[in-house]
């Protein structure tokens, strides 16, 4: 049966050096977890013949799909603040790209295939956890209408990794815009291959922003356009309460997509240094932190690009940060619409943003869960008794102090408090994937290959935003006993 692939490997088109070929490596005994049929159908691919022998082959790297050209690609990257010249697709191999249904084009990664010449001392195979929390929270994003790489496919390997201790081996495969980096770029610049650095530029505005190739300057365009899609991403972070836990410039797509899902997590009670990530020790890739590393990782990228913004370095410099000084200005607008839009806010008037400010300083003092207080808003508006709502603060009287000011100015929307309810609720999710809930699904799979817990939380995040009788523990914040404090990386 055909699986539907039809390749057109621009990337591995490019000059030697920005890759390595290489094949991924047979594993003992693929199995299926699941295929993302819908995906696949937006790929032009047969999810049905995907699930079967020959698909499961692809997907676990056993068989190289007709028109592949496998390669792992070249990168570089701040990790934690320190520069690593070299890194590379370690534990990944790029298939190819398809150009699917929509006319996008898009690249489809095996992760945990292998040993790449990318490897250093790492084994190149990903646990089975690992694989399932990048597939539960990239396919959530996507469903929260989120910039995101997807995931097509995950597979079992039946082999097992050493980490820690013995994991079961999966390997996810994963759907992305295109894999370009910030690190890409350094990786570059780094070697003082400008002319390297041109064709990656080039590249990258034919593959993710045509329309500047007719721009007066081009280069600085690109600037300009990564600059604000990271700057709506990280908003857009924000307002669904995730942490990235990893944001280093090899994690940074050129794209504008949410890439590298390891220790990422979702908060629960509002609080701007929420961390998760069991290496963040300094609390770096904290909530509150993600736009100022957001802002500092594109200023990596504004020096890689400096000798193809003017011949001389002055004005190159300057060029950069007036670029980059656009950052700010573009975050705000999209972080503060975003939030008044989750009060219930349609239009912009002097004194929304106090009014929200109040609020999260509230919840924090309060230990508010995020996503259960802004999604009770909705029914707040209609019923001023506000059960819901109140039954989040620790002093309920915290919320009725903030809702007499927030009523009156909500009484000033068109539409009334029924638009504003059906407004609200359109923006502030029910079901996020809160780390117990993920956590359980991934222990009953890698302890007892009991998925029915993996794709019952799937299916309640592929629609966040309804309510669905029967589906309400989906919706509720961890007991205490279930918190989940740590997540890891697991590579
Ligand atoms: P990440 O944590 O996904 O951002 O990965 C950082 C770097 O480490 C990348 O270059 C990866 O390819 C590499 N890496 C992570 N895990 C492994 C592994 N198990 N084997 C080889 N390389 C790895
Ligand atoms: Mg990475």
């Amino acid at each position: 049966m055909p699986l539907g692939f039809r390749f057109d490997n621009s990337y591995a088109r490019l000059p030697e050096r920005f890759f390595e070929p290489c094949l991924p490596t047979p594993v003992a005994a693929p199995r299926l977890v699941r295929v993302n049929a819908a995906l696949a159908d937006t790929l032009g691919l047969d999810a049905a013949a995907l699930a079967g022998p020959e698909g499961v082959a692809v997907l676990a790297g056993n068989r190289v799909p007709e028109g592949a050209a496998p390669i792992a690609l070249a990168y570089a990257g701040h990790q934690f603040g320190q520069f690593v010249p070299r890194l590379g697709d370690g534990r990944a191999v790029l298939l190819g790209e398809v150009v699917g249904r929509d006319g996008l084009r898009r690249d489809i990664q095996l992760k945990g295939s292998g040993p790449t010449p990318f490897s250093r001392r790492g084994d190149g195979r990903a646990a089975l956890g690992p694989v399932l929390r990048e597939y539960l929270v990239s396919e959530a994003m996507a469903a929260l209408g989120l910039p995101t790489t997807r995931a097509l496919a995950a597979v079992t390997t039946g082999e097992v990794v050493q980490r820690e201790e013995a994991r079961p081996g999966g390997v996810l495969t994963r759907v992305a815009a295109s894999h370009l980096r910030v690190g890409t770029f350094q990786f570059f610049a780094a070697q003082g291959d400008v002319e390297g650095v041109r064709t990656l530029a080039d590249y990258a505005i034919a593959r993710h922003y045509p329309e500047l190739a007719g721009a007066e300057h081009p280069y600085r365009a690109l600037l300009e356009a990564v600059v604000a899609r990271q700057a709506d991403l990280v908003a857009r972070w924000l307002l669904i309460g995730f942490v990235h836990g990893v944001m280093n410039t090899d994690n940074t797509a050129i794209s504008g997509e949410t890439i590298d899902f390891g220790p990422c997590a979702f908060m629960e009670a509002y609080d701007p240094g929420t961390v998760f990530s069991s290496i963040d020790y300094a609390g770096r890739y904290s909530y509150g932190n993600q736009p100022r590393v957001a802002q500092w990782n594109l200023a990596r990228l504004a020096e890689t690009l400096l000798p193809l913004l003017a011949a001389e370095e002055e004005p190159a410099v300057a060029m950069a940060q007036e670029v980059l000084a656009g950052f700010g200005p573009r975050f705000e607008a999209a972080y503060g619409g975003g939030l008044a839009r989750k009060i219930g806010l349609g239009t912009a008037r002097e004194g929304d943003g106090p009014l929200v400010q109040d609020l999260l300083r509230r919840m924090a003092e309060n230990g508010a869960d995020f996503t259960l207080l802004f999604r009770s808003l909705g029914d707040a508006a209609m019923e001023p008794e506000a059960a819901g709502a109140r039954a989040l603060f620790a002093d309920p009287a915290a919320f009725d102090g903030w809702a007499e000011g927030w009523r009156r100015r909500l009484a000033e929307e068109p539409g009334g408090a029924e638009a504003s309810r059906a407004a609200m609720l359109r923006v502030n999710p029910a079901v996020i994937p809160r780390n117990h809930l993920v956590e359980a699904a991934i222990d009953a799979a890698v302890e007892r290959q009991d998925f029915t817990s993996f794709e019952a939380l799937l299916d309640a995040l592929s629609r966040p935003f309804d309510h669905r009788p029967g589906l309400e523990r989906f919706t509720l914040p961890a007991k205490p006993e279930e918190r989940v404090l740590q997540t890891f990386c697991g590579t």
